[in-house]
């Protein structure tokens, strides 16, 4: 029996049992529960502020500013400008009389100090309720500076989190848009990889391992990716998706604007990062591909499944709650979770789509809670009624598992060690290991 303090969220969780239930999802939260989704804002500077050589300016108050680098983590293998958060610091007179000359004075002088050839420009809630035109003081800027500059749309009150994903890959489609007249020339055994944002280094990784197939990662959306080769973008003849959540819609459009194909994968656990590399091989269709693939997976197998089970006979019969971000992420991580006996007893995501709690609720046990867009009251209450030894999610849940005195993994964004592919499942398991077998657990 779901007793839940906001009636209208009954919708939004579920027990699994054997009459299936469909879920609400993918769409705005409760008002008056505390949904742990960031704004619209925070949506779109996810994807885009990994593009390290661009000037990123939030045309806001200083407080929307604090979302930076610092808690997101992405690499670079060349420029750190990324790693500054610009803000116009909108003030009161601002928002009386507009804040399009601030804005402009703004550009100027970032463009006079860095020289970028990309500048993004956030749209934040004020901006959005005083009407600033971006879109000219950027087309002005823009023409001035010959640079790109472009505005993102991203007013925190338009939508949910998904929104801002969708308003960055707005304007990545713009950034790419090929010049008028110009061909298109696709390169074979090239592909772009979607929904990556190399946190502690994960497309470099993902980058190897297409490198040892005999492919070529062309450019990844977004992680380490340049102002250059976000230009060749089009170039690809296939396009790889491990965040659907956030790309889904970037992929979809560039099937129909240039006839780029794309296929889901998932680079979280051994089982799904096998079956991606295989799936890609299998879309590629060369036969020495497929050898080298299958090479692969076989050298990368040899040194990881030993570890992956000594770590496991210690995790036999524990069980995990599991709260992240997008849907791939929970289901790759369910996944993972068996191949170190451990049982997810509740699961959600901010972002799920229905497909996504579709796989969800066949890959778990009967009595598992999936709940979608939960509030820190739930994810505690159904963590403890479920009798979790551990907690999955990102910063915001983290001071909920403290508290609870549960173990805690931390699977988002500000984290240091990459958890991708076989390095990463490596990685994932000691680190399940660490902190769900510590002997601090029997003072607490
Ligand atoms: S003011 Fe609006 S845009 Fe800024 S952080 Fe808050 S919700 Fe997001």
């Amino acid at each position: 029996m779901l007793d839940l303090a906001i009636e209208e969220r009954k919708d939004f969780v579920y027990t699994k049992s054997k009459q299936r239930k469909a879920l609400k999802c993918d769409t705005d939260s409760i008002s008056g529960a505390v949904s742990q989704r960031a704004c619209v804002y925070c949506g779109a500077r996810v994807v885009l502020n990994p593009i390290t050589d661009a000037v990123h300016l939030v045309h806001g108050p200083i407080g929307c500013a604090s979302y930076t680098w610092d808690i997101r983590g992405s690499l670079s293998s060349g420029s750190e400008l990324y790693r500054n958060s610009f803000s116009t610091d909108l003030k009161e007179q601002d928002v009386i009389f507009g804040g399009e000359k601030k804005l402009t004075k703004a550009i100027e002088e970032l463009v006079q100090k860095y020289r970028p050839r990309l500048v993004f420009v956030y749209s934040t809630c004020v901006v959005g309720v005083i009407g600033d035109d971006l879109e000219a003081v950027c087309r002005a800027m823009a023409a001035k500076h010959n640079i790109e500059i472009i505005p993102v749309q991203s007013s925190g009150f338009v939508g949910n989190k998904s929104m801002g994903y969708r308003a960055a890959c707005d304007s990545l489609l713009r950034l790419i848009e090929p010049r008028r007249g110009q061909k298109i020339v696709k390169r074979k055994n090239c592909l772009n990889l979607m929904g990556d944002f190399n946190l502690a280094g994960e497309t470099w990784i993902i980058k190897e391992y297409l490198n040892r197939m005999g492919l070529a990662l062309n450019v990844a959306f977004t992680g380490d990716a340049k102002y250059e080769t976000l230009k060749t973008a089009t170039q690809a003849s296939l396009n790889i998706v491990q965040c659907a959540g956030s790309m889904m819609y970037l992929a979809k459009k560039f099937e129909e604007k240039y006839g780029t194909p794309f296929l889901r994968v998932s680079f979280v656990g051994i089982e799904d990062t096998v079956e991606s590399l295989r799936r890609i091989a299998k879309a590629i269709n060369d036969q020495s591909v497929y050898e080298k693939t299958e090479e692969l997976i076989a050298v990368e197998m040899e040194k990881t499944i030993p570890v992956i089970q000594e770590y496991g006979k210690a995790l036999q019969g524990k069980k995990a709650a599991v709260y992240v971000g997008g849907g791939f992420k929970a289901i790759s991580l369910i996944k993972q979770f068996k191949e170190l006996g451990i049982e997810v007893v509740m699961i959600g995501t901010q972002t799920g789509g229905p497909e996504d709690y579709a796989a969800i609720n066949d890959l778990v046990e009967e009595g598992t809670v999936i709940l979608d867009d939960a509030n820190p009251a739930e994810i505690e209450r159904f963590t403890l009624e479920k009798g979790a030894h551990l907690l999955v999610g990102g910063v915001k849940e983290r001071p909920l598992a403290y508290k609870l005195g549960l173990a805690f993994i931390d699977h988002n964004h500000d984290r240091k060690h990459p958890l991708c592919g076989f390095d990463g499942a490596v990685n994932f398991a000691r680190e399940v290991y660490s902190t769900v077998c510590s002997p601090v657990w029997k003072y607490v």
